[in-house]
């Protein structure tokens, strides 16, 4: 746009030629000055002025003028220009039409005439200042709505695109949220599946292998029978071991495997491998050596259960897999190892400082590393054990396969044994452990397996209890007779825990659900209750609350017995008030020491008095039971007024293992031989024939 135009309007030619004349010198030429004689013409001018996009800042006009008036002039032009500002030059002072121009035409000034030149001058120059700075102001206003247009625009956008990439979150959110809750279900029935078959396998296989155990006791038994009984035993072992391992991957799968640290002695845990493990390995004539760093700490805490399977299946493997050489154990604390020696190097123990790099890097992440910053447990310790033999060895490409579950190479699949299952466990038992395991081997020299643990160091007094594993033959003399009560609804996990209690001398009865159970501990007060926990009609978790929230109950012991596959019901079993916790199958030796810790029960040992740990620690429950009597001294006396021929015909089932033809004559016995006949039926129940026999044998001498 160019300059800006100043229109003057007068009818006088000469006021006209004074304006312009004057203008011009005010203005040096920044303005054009057009003139119009009528308000007519400047109407015309106007228009014209605008078709060609001329800015009119300022007009001024005379009032006086023929035709149009210059207020009536102002107005108009107001109309249609609002923004041009208007200045009246009058000759008298019309107040009418100033008002007039004031008020329609939004007058800026008037002027008398005849005018002053400085003050039309300073008029004139302040007018289009101010006209300027409204034009200035007014592009600064468009400016800024425009600006703000701008913004109000990529405001909507924002936000429409907020709301679409919200929608689109909470879309995947929902989606996430169904996958973790399908996973979850998932899960949860993957526990429930785990849980039910875990107790399904378990259950018949406490049977096979406690009925088993029982029965090698047996003195009758012939040597095939012998073998065929070891046979069972050991199969049964090796499907438990089988039911285990897969349960275990499955528990690690569920993320339901947890770390149980604990104190414990180490060497202890290294000798009984090296006792366990011992004839296995002479069986295959190999040398089995067990090293230890000197500085090796004897009291730590750590999983120890997890560190013994690990080391159980390294070892197991290496002893399994290899055919002739030696199997060798070392175990080191950080700072130390035997470096990355070559295959066939055995490494003595004064070479174990070799390897000080990676022990140092061990000892440094076990002190950056302190698993459990709640626990009072303090110096954190490094620890590094390396197995290693002279077997087949393994291919390259197959070594972080074996990781994997059910991986076998063609030794493993060969061997017929295993489950391939072993070296995926121990990888995560060990990463959980705070380390991880690492395989080195080559074709035909033989394999080293080494991995580290985060451990921390512990001392004796920490260690718990251990129970005596010692054989027990029977209960010391002058204890109460103990009432054990058996809550279990299968009937031969029941006659199992029957049979073991009462040979040793408890008095045992059975219930075969939560009702019966709390009926039978009404009427008969058992100092004890094996409680399992699944049964039909009151289950075990509503008998125990039944029980327990009496004041009898709180004196009465209820020990769960479970198979339950999960560390966590252990907890929700406790705290319903069970006192204690058995898992089957059980070791006949777990449930005696549990008596013992429980009842203050003590044992008779083979080639032992009783134990005084145990004798120190017995304790009285409740009323006062009888005193146990010597079982047999009158059991040879009331048997002595039987017939002899009844004696003789006992002596011959007995002799022949007939516990049918024994518990018939049995049967037989009068009513005032009923603690004859109790003996008698309950060493016949545990199939202790070679005890009737001796028994009919003294009762025939005499
Ligand atoms: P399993 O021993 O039950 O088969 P593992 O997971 O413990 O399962 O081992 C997987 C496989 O790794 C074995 O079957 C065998 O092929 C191979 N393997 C493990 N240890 C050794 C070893 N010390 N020497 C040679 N091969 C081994």
């Amino acid at each position: 746009m160019g300059k800006g135009t100043i229109v003057c309007v007068d009818d006088q030619r000469l006021v006209l030629i004074s304006l312009r004349d004057q203008l011009t010198r005010l203005l040096a030429g920044d303005f054009d000055i057009e003139l119009a004689e009528s308000g007519e013409e400047a109407l015309e001018l106007f228009a014209e002025l605008e078709q060609a996009q001329v800015e009119i800042p300022l007009v001024i006009c005379d009032q006086l003028m023929p035709k149009m008036s210059g207020d009536e002039l102002l107005t108009r032009i107001h109309r249609k220009y609002p923004k041009t500002l208007k200045i009246l030059l009058t000759g008298q002072v019309s107040l009418k039409a100033v008002v007039n121009a004031i008020n329609s035409a939004n007058l800026y000034r008037y002027i008398a005439k005849p005018w002053d030149e400085t003050d039309f001058n300073l008029t004139v120059r302040e007018a289009l200042r101010s006209y300027g700075q409204d034009k200035q102001l007014t592009q600064q206003n468009e400016a800024l709505r425009k600006a703000n247009q701008n913004l109000e625009q990529l405001n909507a956008s924002l936000e429409q695109k907020v709301a679409e990439r919200t929608t689109e979150l909470i879309e995947a959110n929902k989606s996430l949220q169904q996958a973790k809750e399908s996973a979850e279900v998932a899960n949860r029935a993957k526990s429930i599946f785990l849980a039910n078959m875990s107790h399904e396998l378990r259950t018949p296989l406490n049977a096979i292998l406690g009925f088993s155990q029982l029965m090698s006791h047996d003195s009758c038994l012939n040597p095939e029978q012998r073998t065929n009984l070891d046979i069972i035993n050991r199969s049964g072992k090796n499907l438990l071991e089988l039911i285990n391992d897969v349960l275990e991957m499955s528990k690690i799968e569920a993320g339901r495997v947890k770390l149980n640290q604990t104190s414990f002695d180490l060497y202890h845990l290294l000798n009984s491998l090296q006792e366990m493990l011992h004839l296995k390995a002479a069986d295959k004539q190999l040398t089995l050596i067990f090293r230890r760093d000197p500085n090796l700490p004897q009291y730590i805490t750590a999983d120890e259960g997890k560190l013994r399977q690990v080391l159980v299946n390294l070892l197991g493997n290496a002893i399994k897999f290899t055919a002739k050489g030696s199997v060798t154990l070392r175990v080191m604390t950080g700072g130390q190892g035997t470096g990355d020696r070559e295959m066939g190097e055995m490494g003595e123990m004064g070479e174990m400082g070799e390897m000080r790099e990676m022990g140092e890097k061990i000892a440094e992440q076990a002190k950056s590393k302190i698993q459990n910053p709640k626990s009072k447990i303090s110096t954190p310790l490094a620890l590094l054990f390396e197995i290693e033999d002279t077997g087949p060895g393994i291919l390259p490409e197959d070594i972080e396969n074996l990781f994997k579950s059910f991986a076998q190479t063609d030794v493993g699949r060969r061997s017929q044994e295993g489950t391939g299952l072993g070296l995926a466990i121990s990888r995560k038992f060990v990463n959980l452990m705070g380390g991880d395991i690492q395989i080195h081997s080559v074709i035909g020299l033989g394999s080293r397996f080494r991995f580290n643990i985060q451990a921390h160091l512990s001392r004796a007094e920490n260690l718990p209890r251990q129970p005596i594993h010692q054989r027990i033959l029977g209960l010391a003399p002058d204890q109460p007779v103990y009432r054990l009560l058996i809550v279990e609804d299968n009937w031969e996990n029941s006659l199992l825990l029957t049979r073991l209690l009462t040979s040793l001398g408890f008095d045992v009865r059975e219930a075969k659900n939560g009702q019966e159970g709390i009926a039978l501990w009404e009427s008969w007060n058992p100092h004890l209750i094996f409680m399992d926990m699944r049964m039909p009609v009151i289950n075990g978790y509503e008998a125990t609350q039944h029980i327990k929230a009496t004041a009898k109950g709180q004196a009465t012991v209820i020990i769960a017995v479970t198979s339950s596959a999960f560390e966590v019901d252990r907890s929700e079993i406790l705290s319903i008030g069970c006192d204690d916790f058995v898992r089957k199958p059980f070791q006949k030796e777990v449930l005696f020491a549990k008596l013992a810790e429980h009842l203050g029960v003590r044992y008779l040992y083979e080639n032992s008095k009783p134990s005084a740990a145990l004798e120190a620690r017995s304790t009285t429950i409740g009323d006062q039971p009888p005193k146990q009597t010597d079982r047999y001294s009158s059991t040879t006396e009331s048997l002595q007024e039987m017939p002899q021929a009844w004696i003789s015909q006992l002596h011959q089932s007995a002799s022949s293992c007939s516990d049918q033809q024994v518990l018939q004559l049995i049967s037989q016995l009068p009513e005032t031989h009923t603690s004859l006949a109790k003996v008698l039926h309950d060493l016949a129940y545990n199939f202790q024939f070679a005890e009737i026999v001796k028994l009919t044998d003294l009762a025939k001498q005499s």
